[in-house]
């Protein structure tokens, strides 16, 4: 079956949330947010999406009607009757790399029994956004047959549920973490001996993001990096990792490819999401954000990566 004919081409399952965030440009309460949620915005410029999550009574019907105007799938989100959506609160500090939580409270997530449509079990792209692993695995067993599954995950899970995670990812194509996340789950400092652990895990492919500072990609004995994008205010870094994700995967579905140069453009087009995202408080600078934009971006990206082949030099 081809991409175009598959109703849902990229499923994501992940938190749907309301966060209250607080960095030096400002604070948001109660704003849009959640892993699931940044991740399918993002996506939704490459692909359909299909949503897996649950939600409370307090989600906001106007952030139903803005993920269903840009045609995210809600079918696979609960709502729990009488129940609170997920909330996250935390802040930043001058080094906007390092989120830190006030408060998570799971609310619904912590009863939550993903039962995904049976439209969505057939589809070929998988991104497992930051949610209990145990619940990322429930889908990963209800998917039928998967071309590719990406996961994502935190340091709250790597702490609580580490052989839950250590579970998924024998299970999934691609990890993507961020550098903190990488040695907290495998003890070592270095960012390509922990990349090279996680593969020896089971994903043949890791993606190590660095915040502001680009990303890098390991796929089997490929290693791509990513620039860093010189932005010269960061507004809110919140969902940025959870952006980068969507774009990646989001690109990839809509490729319908794996190559090694698609993995790489789709981290550079990941980068490019995270990288608009983070203007913004919540969900904003999406919501405002025009396609030919991420083409001039991606393009940028390209233009800060460029140098002369050593046989072009006149030495
Ligand atoms: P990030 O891309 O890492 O900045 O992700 C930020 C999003 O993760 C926020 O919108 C939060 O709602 C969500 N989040 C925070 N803690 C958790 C958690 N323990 N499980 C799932 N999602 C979370």
């Amino acid at each position: 079956m081809s991409l175009t004919q598959h109703a849902h081409p990229l499923v994501i399952v992940g938190s749907m949330g309301l966060d209250n965030v607080q960095t030096p440009l400002g604070e948001v309460v109660n704003a849009l947010g959640g892993a699931a949620n940044y991740s399918a915005v993002a996506a939704s410029f490459f692909s359909r999406v299909a949503l897996v999550g649950v939600i409370g009574d307090d989600f906001p019907q106007e952030h139903l009607d803005y993920l269903r105007s840009i045609e995210v799938d809600l079918t696979g989100v609960e709502h729990v009757k009488g129940g609170k959506t997920f909330h996250w609160s935390g802040y930043y500090d001058f080094d906007l790399n390092v989120a830190h939580t006030l408060d998570t409270q799971l609310n619904v997530f912590a009863d939550f029994q993903p039962k995904l449509p049976e439209s969505y079990k057939q589809a070929p792209y998988v991104f497992l956004a930051n949610i209990d692993p145990v619940l990322q695995l429930d889908v990963l067993n209800q998917i039928e047959a998967p071309k590719l599954t990406v996961c994502d995950t935190m340091n709250y899970w790597i702490s609580s549920k580490r052989d839950e995670l250590v579970e998924v990812l024998k299970r999934v194509d691609i990890a993507v973490l961020n550098d903190a996340e990488a040695r907290q789950l495998t003890g070592l400092m270095s960012t390509v001996k922990a990349a090279k652990a996680i593969q020896a895990l089971g994903p043949s492919a890791v993606i190590i993001k660095k915040g502001e500072h680009g990303a890098l990609l390991f796929s089997g004995d490929d290693h791509f990096s990513a620039p860093s994008f010189p932005l010269e205010d960061i507004a809110d870094p919140t969902g940025a990792g959870d952006s980068f994700a969507g774009g990646f995967i989001g690109y990839i579905a809509a490729q319908d490819d794996l190559s090694h140069n698609t993995l790489r453009r789709a981290v550079v087009y990941g980068s490019v999401m995270a990288s608009f995202n983070v203007e913004d408080f919540s969900m904003n600078r999406m919501r405002r954000l025009d396609p030919a934009e991420i083409a001039s971006r991606y393009s940028q990206f390209r233009d800060i990566a460029y140098f002369e082949a050593l046989e072009d030099l006149a030495l």
